[in-house]
């Protein structure tokens, strides 16, 4: 079909912005890269530094090995941690192995972490709204176990108990949906009115981006397409966030070849986005993969500009300094 043709029979996509990226995820895919080209491969990274298969096989096709636990890394190596966190413990381990740590932790976990330590140090009890068995639920939790419980989901909050109603606060993972935390959150207060917010927002501005762009192109969407792996929350979260908002069908692609000729029968509007672990190509191969089935017709739809970078990390960066002085 022609381009001509798909504008004429309304055949278009819709595509979300922001999309894709997140300084975190950016931050952390070029720790491995950087540790790669400055101490040679292998280089052994904790977990999947961010939840994507086509950016974890790519990683490794460039010499990173992925491990789920520090006790697989040889002696003496170097490991990276992922972007999720991790709790004190395994840095702990990571030292009694004598592995060379670099934790590339996204900056706004380590907040949450932060906020975590303060409240157990001054003896709160913590609800860390997050969902069970999520590797940043486990590294926030890590860090104040005898003061945190987890409430996943509004159903959760009713099974909650408090030595202080008075002296409770809430946290959060930072890529869960925005409106059922909220939720979650008026269900807990009304259990627990004197229940206190989180110093500030722990949902952080990538995922509340990636939804609320969702939410406006949703409606106009018979279908919605959102490129992301399954284990990835924010991108898991952006199919629910589509159908919330009334898209008529939502699916989550690793690649453009898993999208389903039948779904897109009798559909005139495709939206599409991403979740904060894909990279642009993926995207790309998306529209490319549309276009060849007549919807060639894209309009982009903006709410927000992200221009936030985060450095990398420190012990990295150390090292980097250290190998331009020697040439
Ligand atoms: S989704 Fe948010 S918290 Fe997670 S890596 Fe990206 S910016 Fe950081």
């Amino acid at each position: 079909m022609s381009e001509a043709e798909a504008i004429r029979t309304g055949k278009r996509v819709i595509l979300a912005k922001p999309r894709g990226y997140c300084a975190g995820v950016d931050r952390a895919v070029q720790t491995v890269e950087e540790a790669l080209k400055l101490y040679g491969a292998p280089i052994y990274v904790r977990k999947q530094i961010v939840h994507n298969r086509h950016v974890v096989r790519t990683l490794e096709g460039k010499g990173a090995i992925f491990v789920e636990e520090n006790e697989e890394v040889p002696e003496g190596a170097t490991v990276v941690f992922s972007a999720h966190g991790v709790a004190p413990e395994v840095h702990e381990q990571a030292r009694s192995r004598s592995l060379k740590a670099i934790d590339a932790t996204c900056p706004l976990v380590t907040k949450v972490h932060q906020e975590a330590k303060r409240f157990a140090a001054e003896d709160y009890d913590i609800l860390l709204i997050g969902h069970e068995g999520h590797e940043e639920v486990i590294g926030t939790a890590g860090e104040a176990p005898e003061h945190i419980q987890l409430v996943d989901g509004p159903q959760d909050a009713e099974r909650v108990t408090v030595r202080d109603p008075n002296k409770v606060v809430w946290l959060s993972q930072t890529t869960l949906s925005v409106d059922e935390t909220l939720e979650t959150v008026a269900r807990l207060k009304k259990r627990l009115p004197m229940l206190q917010s989180p110093p500030s927002d722990d949902i952080c501005y990538a995922t509340s981006n990636r939804q609320h762009v969702v939410k406006q192109i949703a409606s106009d969407c018979d279908v919605m397409i959102v490129v992301g792996s399954t284990n990835s929350s924010n991108s898991v979260r952006l199919v629910e966030v589509a159908l919330d908002a009334g898209a008529r069908a939502g699916h989550l692609v690793d690649f453009a070849r898993e999208i389903d000729d039948a779904w897109l029968e009798g559909a005139r509007t495709v939206g599409l986005t991403s979740g904060a672990s894909v990279p642009e190509e993926l995207v790309q191969e998306a529209l490319a993969h549309l276009a060849a089935r007549g919807f060639t017709d894209v309009e982009e739809v903006v709410t927000a500009d992200e221009r936030l970078t985060f450095s990398l990390p420190q012990e990295l960066k150390r090292d980097m300094r250290a190998a331009a002085a020697h040439g």
